[in-house]
C-alpha cells in the first residue's frame, strides 16, 4: 500500500529537458515524479525556446537561475554545484534523445528518457554501455505498464492460470490522426517528419507501448521471426506509417500480433492486450485500466477488478485508494517512477536493486530494436525476416 511516506531518504535533486508549456507530456512526468516525494524538481531546459522554457520554469517554483537556455549548459552549471542535479528526465522530441541521454550519462546523471531511446539498436546499446559502465539508472516511460492490472496479469501467467501460452494479441490504435491534423499541430507535424521522428512513427510512437506491457507479463518470451506491413493513409506522411500490422513468432512457438495505428477513426486510446492460453484468457484495455477480463474455456468471464483482495499480493502492493476508486495513468506513472528513484538510489550505494521490475534500458534498447525489425520486414515488401 502506498500512502506517501517516503522512499528514499532524501528526494533526489531532479531536472528536466523538454516537457515546457504546452508540451503533451511533461506535466505527466512531474506529477509522477514529485507525486511520492522521491524527486525534487530543482533546474530545467524546459523548452527549445529558452526565454519561454524560463518562465514556465519560474512558474514551477525552479529558481530562475537553475531555468537554463539549453541542456548543455544545464548540465556544465549543475555540475559545479555541490547541490547540483542528480537526474535528469528528457521529454523532448525523438530526434534529440540519444544526445540529450548520452550527455546526461556523461556528466554522471540517472536518466529518465522518453521511448523512444534513440533510433537505432546500435545507439541504444551504446548508451546501455555507457550506463552499465558508469553504474547509472536509465528509465523509459512505458507509463502504463506500471499499472497494477499488469503485475496481476505476470502472475496469473508466471502461476499458470493460463495454462500455456499459445497468442498474444496486442493493439494501440486511436483515431485522433485520421486526417492531416499536423498542418495544424507541432506536436504532431515532428511525429510525421523523419529527420525528428525516425524510422517510423506509429509503430515507436504506439505500438512499442503494448510490446512493452507483453514483456512485462511475459519476461520469457522472446520474438525468433517478424513480419511487418505498415501504410501511410495519409498520403503526404509517406515514408513514414500511419497503420501497421505486426505479426511475430516466438522461440517457444507461440505467435503475437501487434495493430499500431493513428487512422483508427472514433478510437480514443484502443491500447488492448490480450493473452491467449490452452486454459484461459486475459484482456487488459487501458481505457478501463481497474479492470482485467479473466476467460476462463467453459465458463462464465469473470472481471477482477484493481485493488481486492482475491488478486496475487505483488498486484496489491502499489495500491493506494483501495478498489472501487479508480486508478489510471497517473498512478501508473508514479509507481514507476517510484522504481526508478529505488534503483538510483541502489545503483549510488552500489547495491542491488531487485525487489522489482522497471522499464530501463533493456526495455529500450528492445522497443528501438524492435521497431528496426518492423521497418525491415515493411520496407522489404513486408516479408518475414528473422529477429536481429
Ligand atoms: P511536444 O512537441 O508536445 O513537446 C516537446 C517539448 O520539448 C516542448 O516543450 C519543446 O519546447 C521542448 N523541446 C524540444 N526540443 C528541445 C530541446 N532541444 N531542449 C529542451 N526542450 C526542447 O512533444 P510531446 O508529445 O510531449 O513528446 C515528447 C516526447 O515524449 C516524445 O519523444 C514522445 O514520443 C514522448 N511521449 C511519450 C508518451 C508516453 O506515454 N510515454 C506520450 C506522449 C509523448
Amino acid at each position: 500500500m502506498i500512502n506517501g511516506e517516503k522512499n528514499v531518504e532524501q528526494p533526489i535533486r531532479w531536472a528536466m529537458v523538454g516537457g515546457g508549456r504546452g508540451s503533451q507530456i511533461g506535466y505527466i512526468h512531474r506529477s509522477a515524479a514529485l507525486r511520492d516525494h522521491n524527486f525534487e524538481l530543482v533546474a530545467g531546459a524546459f523548452d527549445i525556446n529558452p526565454e519561454r522554457g524560463k518562465d514556465f520554469g519560474m512558474n514551477l517554483h525552479v529558481d530562475p537561475e537553475r531555468c537554463y537556455p539549453d541542456y548543455k549548459t544545464m548540465f556544465e552549471e549543475e555540475a559545479k554545484r555541490e547541490d547540483g542535479i542528480q537526474a535528469v528526465s528528457v521529454a523532448t522530441p525523438n530526434g534529440t534523445h540519444y544526445e540529450i541521454t548520452k550527455a546526461a550519462l556523461n556528466a554522471g546523471l540517472h536518466v529518465v528518457c522518453e521511448k523512444p531511446l534513440c533510433f537505432t539498436t546500435e545507439e541504444a546499446l551504446e548508451l546501455q554501455e555507457i550506463a552499465t559502465a558508469k553504474n547509472l539508472v536509465v528509465g523509459v516511460t512505458y507509463g502504463y505498464a506500471g499499472h497494477q492490472m499488469i503485475d496481476q496479469a505476470r502472475r496469473m501467467i508466471e502461476n499458470g492460470d493460463l495454462g500455456e501460452i499459445r497468442i498474444v494479441k496486442m493493439q494501440f490504435a486511436h483515431g485522433f490522426h485520421s486526417a492531416a491534423v499536423e498542418e495544424n499541430s507541432e506536436s504532431t507535424k515532428w511525429r510525421v517528419d523523419p529527420k525528428v521522428a525516425g524510422p517510423s512513427y506509429v509503430l515507436g510512437d504506439v505500438g512499442t507501448h503494448p510490446l512493452y506491457i507483453s514483456e512485462v507479463m511475459l519476461p520469457n518470451l522472446k520474438i525468433k521471426k517478424l513480419m511487418c506491413s505498415r501504410q501511410s493513409f495519409v498520403k503526404s506522411r509517406a515514408p513514414l506509417e500511419d497503420n501497421a500490422f505486426t505479426i511475430m513468432e516466438y522461440d517457444n512457438g507461440a505467435v503475437g500480433y501487434v495493430w499500431s495505428s493513428c487512422v483508427n477513426a472514433g478510437s480514443m486510446h484502443g491500447q488492448t492486450i490480450r493473452v491467449i492460453g490452452s486454459k484461459a484468457s486475459i484482456e487488459w484495455w487501458d481505457e478501463h485500466p481497474n479492470q482485467l477480463r479473466y476467460e476462463v474455456q467453459g465458463q462464465p468471464a469473470q472481471i477482477l477488478d484493481r485493488g481486492m483482495d482475491y488478486l496475487y499480493p505483488e498486484a496489491l502492493t502499489d495500491d493506494r485508494i483501495g478498489g472501487g476508486h479508480p486508478e489510471g495513468l497517473f498512478e501508473a506513472w508514479s509507481n514507476l517512477y517510484t522504481r526508478f528513484a529505488k534503483a538510483m538510489v541502489a545503483a549510488d550505494r552500489r547495491e542491488a536493486f531487485d525487489t522489482s521490475w522497471y522499464p530501463g534500458i533493456e526495455a529500450g534498447v528492445e522497443g528501438v530494436r524492435w521497431v528496426e525489425n518492423c521497418v525491415r520486414s515493411a520496407d522489404n515488401g513486408a516479408v518475414w525476416i528473422e529477429y536481429q
